[in-house]
């Protein structure tokens, strides 16, 4: 059942203030707004808290962690329909996204067990050393207070109020403070319940997580602001991101703000691939674009292939495939409000050629195809600016030299992908140096959704696909963003931290 409140270190408090759901079906539901008071005693909580869960054991955290998914899961079947309910995402969907949820948790539990994330090194004192001794030197990763997390309005569980962030800060030993998305409140109202419930069953401080709802952007900025947040978790728009961002910059002592924001995840097509398998291609990648409303921040929103034949079959293939596709619901009102503007914009931009237009109502999405030359690509930056939502661009290069200026002009992606046959690797090591330095992950003959949740994974790159290239939000890579390494010189080992005493698994 909904509480309706905030949740501030194990109190559940309401407020008169209140807005509703948007829920597209059923009755709205009603929640408080969130207050800079309430971020205040958050935060005040979560740095109580982090003196005893910052010294925790890694047994006792991973147990904590798999408890959250545990209690997750036993609300799984009310998770979904409030889900489902919020976002209008369907429930085959929604469930694998709380197996994702959870799966992320159990991985974090299972990572912090292992202990390889401390990255602990051992220098050995050398007190005969000439012509000065050397004294013993020690380093571990230690987590690093409380941190605030900011979900997406299109993952409401995997990048949501237990997601990515808030199990990577947890494993590390920060506690939490979320700022509720307000696109679904329901959502995160039965998540923070579950984290409660582990909370409670483990003994855990209370100020570990409390979780204030929105409705009023002045807590998102009160809590980037908070002197005691040490770091920020943020995936969402680049707007909603760079202004957060600036934020943090801008505080007497900076913090870091790890913003997982938008990206185009432009897709190569190489003449081989173009040739042999153009017709399937496109196929998968009009799938891959309307997956999900196209609301996806890995949406494959470029395609860039060389003129000619091959390329005018490939876009009819693509506008063949995407027009088999019906209207789908988008996630907010304001979301479909900003991919009509958007696929105006496209349209309207010189040089721009309509392949695909449709039209729907206005919570609804229906794919768009436009193509353009690598000249106007050139001469038009916001051409490579992010549509959210089932909207393609194919740029149409004259040679392989306008390929490579198409690569040299991205800004910061989270992917950029190959299509590629064995005859098409002078093209592709012609291009990997580029667009090494414009993403995060670089995939070949597949399509850049559905990022796996792994140790190799990087979900992340360089601005504006992020604020903080040397990140991950997806992986269990992520947890270095709540750390910081910390080095003890001739500390005697009954005095450093226990990971690090007796060697610490280090001779
Ligand atoms: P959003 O509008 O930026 O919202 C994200 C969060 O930030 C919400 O809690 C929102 O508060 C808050 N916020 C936004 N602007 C703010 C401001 N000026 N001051 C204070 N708080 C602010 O993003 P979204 O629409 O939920 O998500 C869609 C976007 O996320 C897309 O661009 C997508 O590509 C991106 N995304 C990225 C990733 C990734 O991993 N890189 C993953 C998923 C999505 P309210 O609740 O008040 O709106």
């Amino acid at each position: 059942m909904l509480r309706g409140t905030h949740l501030i270190a194990g109190q559940w408090i309401g407020g008169e203030k209140t807005f509703t759901n948007r829920p597209v079906a059923g009755d709205a539901d009603t929640f408080a707004v969130g207050t800079v008071g309430l971020v205040d005693k958050a935060a005040r909580a979560a740095e109580e808290a982090f003196r005893s869960y910052g010294y925790s054991s890694r047994a006792e955290r991973a147990a904590f962690l798999r408890a959250i998914a545990s209690e997750i899961n036993a609300r799984g079947d009310e998770i979904t329909a409030m889900g489902c309910r919020e976002t209008g995402l369907p429930e085959a969907r929604l469930v694998g996204e709380r197996g994702r949820t959870t799966g992320q948790l159990n991985q974090f539990a299972d990572h912090v067990e292992a202990g390889d994330y401390l990255d602990r090194r051992h220098d050995p004192a050398l007190p005969d050393r000439a012509p000065l001794p050397r004294p013993d030197i020690r380093m571990m990763q230690r987590p690093i207070g409380p941190v605030a997390v900011f979900g997406a309005s299109n993952f409401p569980l995997a990048f949501s109020t237990a997601g990515g962030d808030t199990a990577a800060a947890l494993a590390a030993g920060c506690p939490v403070v979320v700022k509720g998305h307000s696109a679904h409140p329901g959502t995160s109202d039965l998540v923070a319940q579950a984290i409660d419930a582990a909370i409670r069953a483990r003994g855990v401080h209370p100020g570990v997580f409390s979780q204030i709802q929105g409705g009023d952007r002045a807590v998102g900025q009160a809590l980037v602001q908070h002197p005691l947040i040490r770091a920020v978790g943020f995936t969402g728009s680049l707007a909603g991101g760079r202004a957060l961002f600036d934020l943090c910059a801008a505080r007497p002592e900076p913090i870091p703000f790890f913003g997982e924001l938008g990206s185009v995840n432009p897709m190569f097509i190489l003449d081989g691939a173009l040739a042999s398998r153009g017709g399937e291609i496109a196929a998968g990648w009009a799938g891959s674009l309307t997956m999900g409303a196209g609301q996806f921040c890995t949406n494959p929103g470029v395609a860039v292939v060389i003129d000619g034949p091959e390329a005018k079959a490939f876009a009819d293939a693509a506008r063949a495939a995407l027009e088999k596709t019906g209207a789908q619901t988008m996630l907010t009102d304001g979301i479909a409000d900003a991919y009509h503007r958007g696929t105006d914009r496209i349209a309207a931009t010189k040089g721009v050629q309509d392949v695909l237009t449709t039209t729907c109502d206005m919570r609804n999405a229906t794919p768009y195809l436009f193509s353009t030359t690598a000249a106007e690509w050139l001469a038009n930056a916001e051409l490579g600016e992010e549509v959210f939502g089932p909207l393609g661009l194919i740029v149409t290069a004259r040679d392989m030299d306008e390929v490579i200026a198409v690569a040299r002009s991205l800004r910061g992606q989270l992917t950029c992908t190959l299509h590629m046959d064995d005859a098409d690797s002078a093209q592709a090591r012609a291009l990997m140096p580029i667009l090494e330095r414009k993403a995060g992950r670089l995939l070949a003959n597949g399509f850049p959704t559905g990022v796996e949740v792994c140790d190799a994974m990087v979900h992340g790159g360089p601005y504006p696909a992020s604020t903080n290239f040397g990140a991950t939000s997806v992986g269990t890579l992520s947890i270095r963003r709540f750390l910081r390494p910390v080095c003890y010189q001739n500390i005697p080992p009954d005095v450093l931290p226990e990971d690090l005493a007796q060697g610490g698994g280090l001779s």
